[in-house]
C-alpha cells in the first residue's frame, strides 16, 4: 500500500466514524481538494454535515461495507473500537491507512501494553485479569492503588475502577462487568503529557510540540502548549513516539498519551497510544502552519507532509456538556478560536466543541 500511486485531488477518502474528529478531517480533506464518504452507524454524527456522502449501516453489514468500499479511494478511522474484522473486510478491497495492525495492536488495553514494554518503553507495572481468580495474583504484581481496565472499548476513563487499600477487589471486577481486564499500578505522576506525530507513506515522521494535558473525571480538560518540561524531557517524549510509530510502521497521524512519574528512575510512562488524530492535537489547527487534521491526510493519501511547526502558544481547553452554553462569551474573547461540533443533545460529559485560546509564542 505505501508503494500505491498518491491520492489526487478530486478523489474521495472514506472514514470510518463520524464523531468530532472525522468531522474535523472532512474539513481538512475537503479543503485539500477531496471529498469525503462518512461510515457511521449513528444516524446523528456530527460528521456527516461536512460530509460530500454518507453511510448509516453496522459496522458489520458486508452489503454497506462493500459498496462503501467501491465508492472511496482509499479509507481510513478516526477512533479504535471499530471492529478490526471491519477494517479487515475493507482491506481486501480498497487500501486502509493506517493499516488495520495499528488498530490490532492499540485497541486491547493488555496487548498495548505489551507492545510498549517489549520495545523497552516505560509502562506502569500491569498483570492480566481473565477471571475473577486473578485479581488477587494481579494485584501482587502492582501493589496498591492500582486501576481496574476492560482491555476493550473504554475511553475517557470509561470501564475503568480504582482499587485503593481496604477496597474490595472483587467488587470492583464485578464493577466493570466480569470482562477481561488488565490491572496497572496507580502512578504518581507529576503532569501528563503527549506527543502527536504523523508518519508518512515514505516512513517520514514530524512531530507536533509535546503538550500538556490536564484530566479531570477521566476525561481530557485542557492542553497547553509549550508543556513545562524540560527540553531533553520532551525530546525524550517525542523519541518514545517515534519508536512506537516505527514499530507499528504506522501511516497516519498517531498520538502517545504519557505519565511524567514522580520516580526520577522511570520519568516517562505511557498510559495510552491512539492510531489517529487526538484531542490533545486539537491545539495544531490554531498553532501550526498544517493542522494534525490535514497532516493526516497528507499522510494516507501519499502526499508530503507539512509543517508541524508551532507558530504561537495555545492552551486548548474542551467544552463539556453545558460548557458549551458558554459559546456566546467565547465567540467575543480576543484571542480564542471557538470550535463547535454541531452536537445536538448536550449530555454530562460529552464533547461538544473546543476552544483555542492563542498568544505569541514565548509570552507566556
Ligand atoms: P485512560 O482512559 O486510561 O487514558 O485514563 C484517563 C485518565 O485517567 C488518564 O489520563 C489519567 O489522568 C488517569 N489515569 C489512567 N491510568 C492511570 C494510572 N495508571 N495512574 C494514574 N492515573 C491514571
Amino acid at each position: 500500500m505505501p508503494d500505491s500511486p498518491p491520492i489526487r485531488p478530486g478523489m474521495v477518502i472514506g472514514i470510518l466514524g463520524g464523531g468530532q474528529l472525522g468531522r474535523m478531517l472532512a474539513v481538512a480533506a475537503a479543503e485539500m481538494g477531496f471529498a469525503c464518504h462518512i461510515y457511521c452507524p449513528d444516524q446523528k454524527s456530527p460528521a456527516f454535515a461536512v460530509a460530500a456522502a454518507r453511510t448509516i449501516a453496522p459496522y458489520d453489514d458486508e452489503a454497506a461495507l462493500a459498496a462503501f468500499a467501491g465508492s472511496v479511494d482509499i479509507v481510513t478511522f478516526e477512533f479504535e473500537n471499530i471492529p478490526l474484522a471491519t477494517l479487515r473486510s475493507l482491506a481486501e478491497k480498497v487500501p486502509v491507512l493506517p493499516d488495520p495492525r495499528s488498530l490490532e495492536a492499540t485497541q486491547d488495553r493488555l496487548v498495548e501494553k505489551q507492545l510498549i514494554a517489549g520495545l523497552g518503553i516505560g509502562v506502569s507495572a500491569f498483570a492480566q485479569v481473565a477471571s475473577q481468580s486473578d485479581i488477587y495474583s494481579a494485584l501482587a504484581r502492582t501493589g496498591r492503588p492500582a486501576l481496574l481496565k476492560t482491555r476493550r472499548l473504554g475511553y475517557d476513563g470509561k470501564g475503568q475502577t480504582l482499587i485503593r487499600t481496604g477496597d474490595d477487589p472483587v467488587g470492583a471486577w464485578r464493577s466493570i462487568g466480569e470482562v477481561p481486564a488488565v490491572l496497572e499500578a496507580f502512578v504518581p505522576f507529576e503532569r501528563e503529557i503527549s506527543v502527536v506525530l504523523a508518519r508518512g507513506r515514505d516512513r517520514t515522521m514530524r512531530a507536533y510540540d509535546v503538550a500538556e494535558n490536564v484530566h479531570v473525571d477521566g476525561i481530557l480538560a485542557t492542553s497547553t502548549v509549550p508543556a513545562s518540561v524540560p527540553a531533553a524531557l520532551a525530546d525524550e517524549a517525542i523519541a518514545i513516539a517515534g519508536r512506537i510509530a516505527e514499530a507499528l510502521e504506522h501511516v497516519g497521524v498517531l498520538a502517545v498519551e504519557m505519565f511524567v512519574s514522580t520516580d526520577n528512575r522511570k520519568r516517562l510512562l505511557v498510559n495510552e497510544i491512539a492510531p489517529r488524530v487526538h484531542n490533545s492535537g486539537h491545539w495544531t489547527t490554531d498553532g501550526c502552519l498544517c493542522s494534525q487534521f490535514e497532516q493526516h491526510i497528507r499522510a494516507i493519501a501519499g502526499w508530503p507532509l507539512g509543517g508541524a511547526e508551532r507558530h504561537d502558544d495555545v492552551v486548548m481547553e474542551n467544552l463539556i456538556g453545558d460548557a458549551v452554553a458558554e459559546w456566546p462569551a467565547l465567540a467575543a474573547e480576543p484571542g480564542a478560536r471557538l470550535h463547535l461540533y454541531g452536537k445536538t443533545e448536550t449530555r454530562p460529559g460529552r464533547k461538544m466543541g473546543h476552544v483555542n485560546r492563542i498568544s505569541p509564542a514565548g509570552d507566556t
